[in-house]
């Protein structure tokens, strides 16, 4: 293993304020880079290759919290239903159909994220904010007793400017709070913004983010 990895984590976790959790994002890189993340008390990992996440559970200790993290497909949900214990990027009702249909079958309740699109970027998944104001307001989530909505998160733009960045991830910030006082309003677990990744997650932590996703800054480069 070339990258200090313990090392790279704990600087990491040393800029992180109090009550912001660290999701470690592992995809692409080996089982060993996990596991010294892991004994340096790393337990929350995230991955988005629903192959390579359940060859990594099968392999690695049963204490691990695993989010998955990018465009899930439909079809795949059924794999990761038995253990996984969030699903960071809801980008349709359909999807979240799926999830609830599927953990009933292992009467759970599986945690979501709902994915806003806010950056400028076309290629991004998510729901715009009035997209998702829109599934909210028709109420059709509030009969799927098998998820658990507990927050949104979103991927600021990927550029250098700053400002951009902080306007988007201050956007989605105004747009929790929306959501929180219209449809979440008594519900404490509804409480996770999921914004920051390596290049921008102190940014993010100013921005009021309470869940960090940081890969390349813990474990080095992906390499595809
Ligand atoms: C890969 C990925 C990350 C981590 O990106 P880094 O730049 O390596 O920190 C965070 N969030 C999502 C959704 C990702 O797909």
């Amino acid at each position: 293993m070339n990258v200090d990895v313990a090392k790279n984590l704990q600087q990491v976790v040393g800029n992180l304020p109090e009550g912001v959790s660290l999701v470690a994002i592992s995809k692409f890189h080996p089982k060993e880079y996990l596991e010294a993340a892991y004994a340096v008390g790393q337990r929350i990992f995230g991955e988005s290759h629903e192959q390579e996440l359940s060859k990594k559970v099968a392999e690695l200790p049963k204490d691990i919290e695993w989010h998955f993290i990018g465009h899930l497909q439909t079809n795949k949900v059924k794999y990761i239903a038995p253990y996984i214990s969030m699903i960071d990027a809801v980008d349709s009702f359909k999807l979240l159909k799926e999830i609830n249909k599927q953990a009933a079958k292992h009467d759970r309740v599986i945690n979501v994220l709902l994915e806003l699109h806010i950056a400028k970027e076309e290629t991004k998944y998510g729901f715009t904010p009035d997209a998702c104001r829109e599934m909210l307001k028709e109420g059709q989530w509030r009969e799927l007793n098998h998820v658990h909505i507990s927050g949104l998160m979103m991927m600021a733009s990927n550029v250098d400017d700053e400002s951009q960045i902080r306007k988007e991830m201050m956007e989605a910030a105004n747009f929790f709070d929306e959501v929180k006082r219209d449809y979440f309003a008594d519900d404490d677990r509804f409480c996770e913004r999921s914004w920051g990744m390596s290049h921008d997650y102190q940014i993010a932590v100013e921005c009021r983010s309470t869940m960090v996703r940081v890969g390349t800054a813990i474990f080095g480069p992906r390499v595809y």
